[in-house]
């Protein structure tokens, strides 16, 4: 076992702290690493404070990881000791369902295990994530990061970049394309450089003035205010994909009323409470309201090479660990461009 440091919760009330926990030493296949940057996702903050009501304590969270390998294990293919890697939001899966074997193991039949607050397949202890020191997770599961990129802002792209990627490539989405994203959080300004690197006309919306400016140089052809009902309503019947990246409840239907014939509206923004739909708008547009749930691994690693070719990565305000729990606190102010990302070395 190693002797292992990081920030975590012994509950859903309390403030992220200091705490000390012991990793595994890793397997054959398996790689140990020393952490680098950890972005800090929406879902961290839902999980810490048990806003789904699945969390699992002690929790140490982090699902955005870029870092130096230290151990590769004997059987390990894709890495040596010394190497960047990558890893996302889950951990370990069945393999042998169907959805494992085509690399869709974020949909894994018999459940997936997480970064963290899940049990461990090899030992059954619970994992830990991220925001800590070190990582162990089997060569599957983990990824190459292109030579060319920033490592801070690497980091976000291993969950809020393959959760819109995966989307944006799902349905189709590039030129000749009318596709809006709603929420410039962490996932929204990923979303919209995606679809605007796939060529579509990229309308964001937003419920922050502040950020009209932001996002246009970040690619969308066009902004609009969403507690704007005249705007809105200039986009009726216009949109062929939405891509929902909001993390409070808010109303579907001024978008569902924006879809065209056939359209899709995709949810990946999982609010504490879920809206109730207004399925008039579906019926009368033959339109799907649908969910994605971030990526397989292999897509992980398309999207991760792709960002290196076209040169992406995610804005980020990097922090020092101590700075986790104000950096949550702006989170739900909205007050970030556009995702932390935690400097691991000031845990040291
Ligand atoms: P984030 O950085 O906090 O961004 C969320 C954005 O939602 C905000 O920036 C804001 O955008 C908008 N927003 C916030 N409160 C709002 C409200 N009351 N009404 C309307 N819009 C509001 O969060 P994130 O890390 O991108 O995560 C977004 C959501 O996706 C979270 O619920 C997270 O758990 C979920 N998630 C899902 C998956 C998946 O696999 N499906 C993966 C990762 C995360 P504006 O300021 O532009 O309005
Ligand atoms: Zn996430
Ligand atoms: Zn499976």
């Amino acid at each position: 076992m190693t002797a292992s440091k990081g920030y975590g919760t012994p509950n859903a009330q309390s403030p992220l702290a200091p705490v000390s926990f012991s990793r595994r030493e890793p397997g054959p296949t398996e790689i140990a690493m020393e952490t680098l940057y950890c972005g800090v996702c929406h879902s961290d903050l839902h999980m810490v404070r048990n806003e789904w009501g699945n969390a699992i304590y002690p929790m140490v969270p982090g699902h955005e990881i870029v870092g130096r390998v230290t151990v590769a294990g004997s059987a390990v293919k894709k890495f040596k000791a010394g190497q960047i890697a990558a890893i996302g939001v889950i951990v370990d899966s069945c393999r042998h369902c169907a959805p494992c074997t085509h690399g869709e193991e974020q949909y894994c039949e018999e459940g997936v295990t997480l970064t963290y607050a899940s049990p461990d397949r090899v030992d059954g202890s619970l994992t830990m994530g991220g925001y800590s020191n070190n990582y162990v997770v089997d060569e599957r599961f983990a990824h190459t990061v292109p030579g060319n990129l920033d490592l801070a802002g690497v980091a976000p792209l291993l969950c809020a970049g393959i959760t819109t990627y995966s989307p944006l490539r799902h349905w189709n989405v590039g030129p000749g394309k009318k596709v809006g994203v709603v929420g410039l959080g962490g996932l929204g300004h990923m979303a919209l450089k995606f679809a605007h690197s796939f060529g579509a006309h990229v309308v964001q919306f937003t419920t922050s003035p502040k950020k009209k400016d932001d996002a246009m140089r970040l690619g969308a052809n066009e902004v609009v205010l969403s507690t704007d009902a005249k705007a809105m309503k200039t986009h009726a019947r216009s949109f062929d994909f939405i891509l929902d990246a909001v993390s409070a409840p808010h109303s579907l239907d001024p978008y569902t009323e924006m879809l065209k014939l056939d359209a899709t509206m995709a949810l990946v923004g999982l609010p504490e409470k879920f809206p109730v739909v207004n399925i008039g708008n579906l019926v009368s547009r033959r339109a799907a309201l649908t969910g994605s749930s971030i990526g397989g691994m292999p897509e992980t690693q398309e999207m991760l090479d792709y960002c290196g070719q076209h040169n992406i990565t995610a804005d980020v305000e990097v922090i020092p660990m101590q700075k986790i729990n104000e950096a949550f606190e702006r989170l739900l102010r909205q007050d970030v461009k556009y995702r932390f990302a935690i400097d691991m070395s000031t845990l040291k």
